[in-house]
Formats: C-alpha cells, structure tokens, sequence
C-alpha cells in the first residue's frame, strides 16, 4: 500500500489545491512548485546529477517503451536492439513487436543462476546498435545486474545509448546514475510505495530521445498532457521514503528468514537463482516447490491472506512457464512450482512467522493430496 506520508502529499492535489502547473494563477503556482519539488526527490533517488534530468510518465511500462522507442526514432539509421532474455515484458514484448516490424535483436542469454555473461555483450555490440537495455535487478528472481559495468563497456565500444530498467530496484538497492555511464533509467511509483499509474524516465543531460507524446510543452517539451499534479506528488514523497535504504537491512533479515527456514524444513524445495546474497535483491525469493502447482499454492496462500506470486506479478492471468525461469533451464516440474516472495518495508517478523507456519501446512496438504 502506499506510505501514509504518500497519501498526505497528495491529498492536497485533489482537493484545495487543484490548479494546472502550467497556468499563471495562485493554485497553478503551487502545482508547479510541487512537481518541481517531486523532480528534485526523484532525482535523488536514482542519483541523477540535475533535477531536468527526470521526466515523469504513466507508468514503468511507458517509460521503458519510450526509452527504447524514442532511441530508435531519434537515430533511424540504427536498427539493432541489445537486450536480455529476462527482462520484464515492458521490455520484451516491445522488442518482440520490433524484431516482427524489421529491427534486430540480440537477446542475451542467461545462465542457470540467472546471470548474464558481459563477455556476450561485448561481442553483441556493432556499428548499428541503437539501444543496450538491461534490466537492474530481474523482477522474479531478484537477481541483479552489473548494469554499471555494462555501461562503461557500451560507452567504450559503441556510440549506443545505454537504457535500463530499475523499475524493480529502485528504493531497494543504491542507484547512483551520475557515478555511473547510464543513459535513460525507468521507474515506476507502485514498486516503492507510491502511487500507481506513475513512473519517470532519466535521461543523462546532453542526450537526446524523441519526444514521448507531441503536444504541449509540458516537461520540457519531452512529454506532452497536463501533469497528473496529485501522482507526482506521491511519487515525490514515496522516492523521499525509498532513499533511506537503512530499513532494507531489516527487509533482507526477514527475507533470509523466510527462505532459510522454506529451504531447510519444507522437502523438495529449490531456489531458484542461487547466486550470492549480495546479487540479489534484499526483497525477493524465487522458491521451487517441485512437482506441485504454483498457481494452487498461490490460491491456497491467498486463502490464508498471504499474497504470492507465480512469475511477473504482472502477468498472473498467463499459465505458461515463466520465460525467466525458462531462460534459466529451470526443469518443468521446478518451474510449474515456483513462487515468487516479496517483502516490503511494512512486513513484520510475525507476519513472516504466520506465512511459514501457513505455507509449510499447505504444502504438506498439497503434496498428501497429489499422486
Ligand atoms: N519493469 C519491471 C522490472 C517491472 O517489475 C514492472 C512491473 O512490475 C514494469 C517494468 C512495469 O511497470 P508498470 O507496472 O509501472 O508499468
């Protein structure tokens, strides 16, 4: 849910307060300063040298379409793509849609723990790559990416832009793009407890993308519409909470907990993508229950009041095998299996405890009931 400090910063943006930022008048003037104030908070979160260097969006999936797609339009000569085979489908699915419309892709592969070889990317890299995009941290596995080591090899070796998707890491680990070669950094409010239907795109000072939406000159001409004033200030204040990171420790040591005590007393488990801790994010736990049915145990956690998910949060309503997990060899009766857990800053040592005491009874029903 969002932060309660979330919810007072945008209160006032939907009542009293409900100017246009782009207008002369008083209400107008405190819309504009307050999403001047969102930039600032923003850019402070990902680390960004200045404040123009934000714009907002609708959502992570439109700020990863207009990284790439606004590359592409903004350099028409170039028509190679250089991506991973588990990035989120905001991704994916667009390079799909691309490779379908003529551009070239290479997918970078994986290994068995999830780990992407920069050696691959180094020999991907040619005159005609537009975009390099890379995920920060994968949103099933939690697996990390050294995005800042790619970086330096894209800007080495190609004139590419260098785009990544954060959307998952922001406000769990460090961002810091202006110690880094990172070109255009998404985001979106609902993955640290801001708003939904919010995000923001950094795009490095000096580089140029085409615009989002033509229209107005709202956001320095880069995204046209009115401004969502309440959204914004929501996001605001939720990159404000997510840059004190101190309470991911607390997050990692109940992580830990949860999948230390899954691994060692319930049979037949696997995590999947078991690179050190520090390669993964504080939150997450990707948990193969072999042979079972992740959808039913899903089900059955939800009964109990415990939210899980099978694959892409985002992409529960598709039955098929996890592409993620499938890049990464997973066998199909690990894969069918997996579940996916994420805390967040609210949860509590109790509520951990009730989920494993919930689940390891589930789990011992499930398996009773299956041949
Ligand atoms: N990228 C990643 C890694 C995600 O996890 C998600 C959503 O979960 C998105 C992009 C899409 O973000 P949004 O739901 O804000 O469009």
């Amino acid at each position: 849910m969002i932060s309660p400090e979330v919810f007072e910063a945008m209160r006032p943006f939907l009542n009293a307060s409900f100017g246009n930022p782009s207008s002369a008048y008083r209400i107008g003037r405190e819309a504009r300063s307050a999403v001047t104030a969102a930039r600032e908070r923003v850019a402070e979160l990902v680390g960004a040298a200045m404040s123009s260097e934000i714009t907002f969006t609708s959502c992570g999936t439109e700020s990863d379409n207009w990284a790439i797609g606004g590359a592409l339009f903004s350099r028409p000569a170039k028509k190679h793509i250089v991506t991973t085979r588990v990035e989120h489908e905001a991704v994916r699915n667009l390079c799909l849609e691309l490779e379908r419309r003529g551009y070239d892709i290479t997918w970078l592969e994986v290994d068995q723990q999830g780990r992407i070889d920069l050696e691959d990317l180094k020999f991907s890299l040619r005159a005609d790559t537009a975009i390099v995009s890379i995920m920060m941290a994968n949103n099933e596995t939690g697996i990390v990416f050294p995005v800042n080591e790619a970086a330096e090899i894209v800007r080495e070796r190609s004139d590419a832009f260098f785009h990544v998707d954060a959307v998952n890491a922001a406000g769990k680990i460090p961002i810091s793009v202006k110690d880094s070669n990172i070109d255009l950094l998404s985001i979106s409010g609902h993955k640290f407890h801001g708003p939904k239907g919010i995000g923001a795109l950094y795009i490095r000072s000096g580089i140029e993308i085409s615009p989002s939406m033509i229209g107005g000159r709202q956001e320095q001409g880069r995204r046209a519409g009115t401004e969502a004033v309440h959204q914004i200030a929501g996001l605001g204040a939720a990159a404000t909470v997510a840059s004190d990171l101190s309470e991911m420790n607390r997050v990692r040591s109940l992580r830990n907990r949860l999948e230390e005590t899954i691994l060692t007393t319930v049979p037949e488990t696997y995590l999947n993508g078991t690179v050190p801790q520090d390669l993964r994010l504080p939150n997450t736990s990707n948990i193969a229950f072999e042979n079972l049915n992740g959808e039913v145990i899903l089900a059955r956690l939800d009964d109990a009041g415990i939210c899980v998910s099978t694959g892409s949060a985002c992409n529960s309503a598709n039955k098929t095998v996890s592409p993620v997990l499938q890049a990464m060899e997973i066998p199909y009766s690990r894969a069918m299996g997996s579940i996916r857990f994420s805390l967040g800053r609210s949860n509590t040592e109790e509520e951990v405890q009730i989920a494993l005491q919930k689940l390891s009874g589930i789990i011992e029903d499930l398996r009773r009931m299956s041949p």
